[in-house]
């Protein structure tokens, strides 16, 4: 079985820069990844809030640049494989793979991230990949000239909807208050461009559809407004995340929303189990603030093993 010093689970931006931590100073390292590095930020197109590259980037490029980052320094990224267990085994944790592949390693970095949240609605899961999609990148191309709704009011949600309008001829975005979360610049730039309509005050009830393709959304009023049933070809949904921490979730502290809980410097309550960004309840859920816990996981993951080491 492979021994590794340090095991990252997740190759977003929290694991890549754990990974570039860890293997700069040496250790062992492996990130285990179930698709392809980068994590959330690759379903993006434009990324202009982190420090370094003025002017933005590419989501997918900047998860590219973080991934070789941490391989230069001897990271080891084993892409699509998928972790389902972490067992301890005398000092260490065995860790277990969907293949049935087994690694002992002296410390781990739980890096799992979160996924988008859904609205659970009539007609959303029926038309997912028909009309309903979490990634603007990657679906938007398919609404050149049709009317799109973008569901949230956040920042994800208003630059997706501003991705969209180089494609849609109309984006509704759909927001339960009649303000948005949004930064106020983001909003400036969604306020300004006329492609963009606001549906204030409104929740989706039922996606709506032909059989074969979207047709429209069912809004329902928060303020007590009769029902509108909005035509539309396609529906884009930011309303958030939930964590992905099903592996640990029974044997590391979480909050009731299932985020882990860490301390400052990211160590759980289970000794040699470290996390790092959007999967603990850190408050701001970021690339800056992934990479930054993944830096300090990687640090404490990397004491707690010389600290073990020592001890033999
Ligand atoms: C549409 C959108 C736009 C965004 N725009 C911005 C922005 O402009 N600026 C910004 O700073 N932030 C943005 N964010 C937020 C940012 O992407 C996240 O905060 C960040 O990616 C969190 O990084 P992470 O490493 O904690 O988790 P994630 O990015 O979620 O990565 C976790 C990784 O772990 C993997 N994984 C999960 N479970 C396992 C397992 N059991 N075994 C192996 N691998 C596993 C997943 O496949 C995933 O690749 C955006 C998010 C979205 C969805």
């Amino acid at each position: 079985m492979e021994q590794v010093d340090i095991a990252v689970i997740g190759g977003g931006p929290a694991g890549l820069t754990a990974a570039l931590y860890a293997s700069r100073a040496r250790a062992k390292t492996v990130v285990f990844e179930k698709g392809l590095p980068g994590g959330q930020i690759v379903t993006t197109d434009h990324v202009e809030n982190y420090p370094g590259f003025p002017g933005g980037l590419a989501g997918a490029e900047l998860g590219a640049l973080m991934t070789k980052q941490a391989e230069e320094f001897g990271a080891v990224i084993r892409t699509f494989t998928e972790v389902e267990s972490i067992v301890p085994a005398d000092l260490d944790f065995t860790l277990r793979t969907t293949d049935g592949d087994e690694f002992l390693a002296r410390a781990v970095i739980v890096a799992t991230g979160a996924v988008p949240r859904k609205l659970g609605v009539p007609g959303e899961a029926e038309y997912t990949g028909r009309g309903v999609s979490w990634c603007a990148t990657c679906d938007g191309a398919f609404f050149r000239d049709k009317v799109v709704a973008v569901i949230g009011g956040g920042d994800a949600a208003v630059e997706e909807a501003l991705f969209l309008t180089k494609f849609a001829s109309k984006v509704h975005i759909v927001h339960r208050r009649d303000e948005l979360r949004a930064t106020k610049c983001i909003q400036e730039r969604a306020f300004a461009n006329d492609k963009i309509e606001p549906q204030w005050s409104r929740v989706v009830r039922e996606v709506r559809g032909d059989g074969s393709r979207v047709s429209s959304v069912l809004l329902e009023s928060t303020k007590g407004e009769p029902d509108l049933d909005l035509p539309v070809d396609g529906v884009f949904i930011f309303v958030g995340v939930h964590p992905v921490s099903e592996l640990v979730r029974t044997s590391v502290a979480c909050d009731d929303a299932g985020y882990v809980r860490t301390d400052h410097d990211g160590r759980t309550d289970w000794p040699g189990i470290f996390a790092a960004g959007d999967v603990t309840d850190s408050e701001l859920k970021q690339v800056i603030t992934a990479a930054a816990k993944g830096a300090s996981a990687a640090f404490e993951a990397l004491r707690y093993v010389d600290q073990k080491t020592c001890g033999i």
